[in-house]
């Protein structure tokens, strides 16, 4: 078996999982958590197969190839997975997606430990159960999007596990049915409920206001937390909701929405244009420390916004080595170079 076909069998297996999970929740409540959960790390130790295989052996220093084909390793925790996508492969699959997974995983841990009587007939219990399930998959879907170059092979499996959680979700609509009240409420109040990405019902309630066009929303059947761009469709010029990151489809027309629509529709286009007269950059735009984005990040008053991955960050960081104005930590940035250029390092390699 060479590292591809493990990679392969690891991916595969995942959606078996993942599918598992969904199909086994009326039955079997408890069962569905633990394989919803193990498909999750599957994933995330599958992206880091695609760096080497060693890394997903819980001391890769001590990583023996004939021992791994045998199925006799330590392989990582989900803390150590994510750190390694981070420090090897460059990329942070992001808090809030953490958060979600790692209320997974202790939900599991519980599971496994606790004997919990008659949960199939505990519809709290459950609802919590579909609801994790929601926000794990809104989260885990946009990090196989992310890779899709990793995961070109399994488009199939992930449009079928999205379908099968749409229907998955369904069981919230009894939780919807007796939180309006409380919806309608935050209607009278201004506070307009706008639908979940995570669990798809009209119950994410705006919480603060970032700038005049960015709010958080929480939602109130699933507990779905994060942030939303409001902006005009480039297309129809229709209002449009974009959700947690740059790329969508316009509800109207139905066309693609990138980040580059974004920012150009966050750009405060005067003080772009006045700075540059008076010979000020920092309104210029900004690669993204954190999801690789070029070009990503607009100033907004003073904030910065990446309109990729919705980050914000209070200052820049210009590369060392190529002066481009970057979020994130740029320290060593000279020898490493930022997401847009290798550094001195890489330089010196062209020779
Ligand atoms: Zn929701
Ligand atoms: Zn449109
Ligand atoms: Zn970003
Ligand atoms: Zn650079």
């Amino acid at each position: 078996m060479k590292q591809h076909d493990i990679f392969d069998s690891l991916a595969r297996n995942a959606f078996d999982f993942l599918e598992r999970g969904i199909d086994e929740f009326d039955n079997s409540p408890k069962y569905s958590v633990i394989h919803f959960c193990a498909a999750v790390e599957m994933l995330l130790k599958a992206r880091l197969m695609r760096e080497h295989w060693s890394l997903i052996v819980a001391k890769p220093e001590q990583a023996n190839l004939a021992k791994f084909m045998a199925g006799d390793f330590a392989s990582v925790t989900m803390d150590e997975a994510r750190a390694r996508i981070r420090d090897v492969a460059g990329e942070d699959i992001g808090s809030e997606a953490f958060t979600s997974f790692r209320a997974l995983a202790n939900h599991r841990n519980k599971m496994i430990h606790f004997f919990h009587a008659d949960m199939e007939e505990d519809a709290q219990a459950k609802e919590l159960i579909v609801a994790e399930h929601c926000r794990s998959w809104f989260h885990l879907h946009r990090l196989l999007i992310r890779w899709g170059a990793y995961f070109r092979d399994f488009q199939v499996e992930i449009s079928q596990a999205d379908r099968s959680m749409k229907k998955h979700r369904k069981y919230l609509s009894t939780k919807l049915k007796t939180l309006k009240p409380e919806l309608d409420a935050a209607r009278k109040a201004g506070r307009k409920p706008t639908s979940c990405s995570a669990c798809g019902f009209k119950a994410a309630i705006p919480q603060d206001e970032i700038h005049d066009q960015i709010k958080t929303v929480s939602c109130r059947v699933c507990d779905y937390a994060g942030t939303q761009v409001e902006i005009d469709c480039p297309h129809c010029d229709k209002p449009i909701v974009v959700a947690n990151e740059g790329y969508a489809t316009c509800d109207h027309c139905h066309g693609a929405i990138e980040p580059e629509h974004l920012v150009d529709a966050l750009a405060d286009h005067d003080a772009i244009h006045s700075a540059i007269k008076d010979g000020d950059d920092s309104w210029e735009l900004a690669n993204c420390g954190t999801c690789e984005g070029y070009q990503t990040v607009v100033r907004l008053d003073d904030m910065y916004f990446c309109a990729n991955c919705f980050e914000l960050s209070d200052h820049l960081e210009q590369c060392e080595w190529c002066n481009t104005p970057n979020t994130g930590d740029m320290d060593g940035s000279y020898l490493t170079g930022c997401s847009h250029c290798d550094g001195r390092a890489g330089w010196e390699n062209d020779d």
